[in-house]
């Protein structure tokens, strides 16, 4: 089992529970579907992804911006996670901030590409997502299709791709 190290110290705190929601849910799906890579929180062992937020990614983005390197023999040697500074979400009692699920959804994605998941396809790696905001930030998801998120969800091609990467 290959070790990845999510470096999420010093992220904005909303970004930083985020990523503590994600991971354990990609972990999931990873073990479930036989993807033979652990992400870990702050880890010790292995690459490492790097995430932080660049102002010059605009508030109605729901999408970050990610870059991995890979060597030769594509074994994964750094990732750099860029995230919006924040995520607006329209909901009839106006804009407000997105909750937590909508940014869970944001940093599984990205976290997904930094694992040479390249392709856009459906599901958690769908391109263009639909904001749904809800009447509390709790009920907030992201669209992907008819796919309601999170929980985050890989397509089987995802599933099969990443099992390329991480066999
Ligand atoms: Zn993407």
């Amino acid at each position: 089992m290959k070790h990845v190290s999510v470096k999420i110290k010093g992220l904005a705190s909303e970004w930083a529970s985020a990523g503590r929601l994600a991971i354990p849910a990609l972990n999931a799906e990873f073990r479930k579907k036989h993807v033979n890579v652990v992400l870990e929180a702050d880890g010790v062992t292995g690459p490492v992804i790097s995430l932080r937020t660049d102002p010059g990614i605009g508030a109605t983005a729901v999408h970050g911006r990610t870059h991995a390197e890979f060597d030769g023999s594509g074994m994964l040697i750094s990732a750099d996670v860029r995230l919006p500074e924040k995520v607006i979400i329209n909901t009839v009692a106006g804009p407000r901030n997105a909750g937590p699920g909508v940014l869970e959804v944001i940093v599984g994605h990205e976290l997904v590409h930094a694992l040479g998941h390249e392709p856009h396809n459906s599901h958690l790696m769908t391109q263009t997502m639909t904001k749904d905001g809800g009447s509390r930030p709790g009920e907030d998801r992201l669209l992907a299709g008819s796919v309601r998120m999170p929980p985050l969800v890989l397509s089987d091609e995802s599933v099969a791709l990443l099992q390329s990467v991480w066999p």
